[in-house]
């Protein structure tokens, strides 16, 4: 049924491919510079339509379904593959990371959950109320919520999840990572103070925000727990795509978003756009001026 563009890319070196954050043994090595990500059929129907959108410059390249070891894979472009040594940041976009189906979906089963007491009383004691306190236990709507808190997702609209750094090391330790102050140190780390890299990824951001908001595809999706995956080398190359779709969700037409309202549950906003224009300004405030 589709015809893909009968384009030759060029040879491309075998990169070694790096993750950085997400489930590990997702992904698999495919033939020349191409990644393999375990199907989900809502990211492959999300990337179906991101090849014909104004934003598919912006996504890696798509090549449908293929098999290895009997198990289904999306075939993509391994966007590691024309970088030397690459610096990588992960940063998972968005007001909430959680869809609004979830919610709905933890709320039909309301049972108190222990274990998520536990692990809300290990990151802050002071978190739950005091009748959390006495049962010992809360609502997995209850810690859906408060986890998106602990971030900066609540407050700026996007987190770093994780980042790799030229030495190789990586670091997926921002859960905590919350205020402007925090957010910016952990992006001077990221570009080691590097003003033009900097530069290249609010020029790049930019543009990205100019053709999300003329995108049709972004119109029509809630878009929640996808990232920007930000990447750099030492020969000065730079580029930001997004990736990571299995929770995009197309919306009922002709319902549309913008990305910028505040969420209340029910009109399905996502914050994106919010988030990136928070994460812009940052990025604008470390230039000089
Ligand atoms: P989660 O839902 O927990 O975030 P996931 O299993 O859906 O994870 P992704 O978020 O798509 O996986 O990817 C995880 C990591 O794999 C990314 O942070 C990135 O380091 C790497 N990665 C994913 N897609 C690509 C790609 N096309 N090119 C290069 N690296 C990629
Ligand atoms: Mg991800
Ligand atoms: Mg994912």
């Amino acid at each position: 049924p589709h015809s893909w563009p009968t384009f030759s890319p060029p040879l491309r070196k075998r990169s070694s491919w790096v993750q950085v954050v997400g489930h590990a043994g997702n992904f698999q090595a495919g033939p020349d510079g191409k990644l393999l990500k375990k199907y989900c059929k809502s990211e492959q129907q999300c990337y179906q339509k991101l090849m014909h959108d104004s934003l598919q410059p912006f996504v890696p390249g798509y090549y449908g379904v293929t098999q290895h070891d009997e198990q289904d894979y999306n075939m993509m472009d391994d966007l590691l593959a024309d970088f030397d040594s690459p610096c990588i940041m992960d940063c998972k976009m968005g007001s909430r990371t959680y869809l609004e189906e979830e919610l709905r979906k933890a709320r039909e089963c309301p049972q108190p959950r222990r274990d998520m007491y536990e692990k809300m009383v290990a990151v802050d004691a002071n978190a739950p109320t005091t009748e959390e306190h006495a049962q010992q236990s809360i609502l997995k709507t209850r810690y859906m919520q408060w986890r998106e808190t602990l971030s900066s997702t609540a407050t700026l609209g996007f987190r770093i999840e994780g980042v790799k750094n030229a030495n190789g090391t990586c670091n997926t330790n921002f859960k905590k990572t919350k205020g402007k102050a925090q957010v910016t140190e952990a992006l001077q780390d990221f570009v080691d103070k590097n003003v033009p890299v900097l530069r290249c990824y609010q020029q790049r951001l930019t543009e990205l925000r100019s053709v999300l908001e003329n995108s049709n595809f972004f119109r029509g999706h809630e878009v929640v727990g996808s990232s920007l995956l930000f990447i750099h080398d030492q020969t000065g190359k730079v580029g930001v795509w997004m990736i990571d779709f299995g929770k995009t969700m197309p919306m009922p037409c002709p319902l549309i978003l913008d990305h910028r309202t505040p969420w209340v549950e029910g009109n399905r906003e996502d914050g994106y756009l919010w988030g990136l224009d928070n994460f812009i300004d940052i990025l604008s405030s470390m230039l000089p001026a």
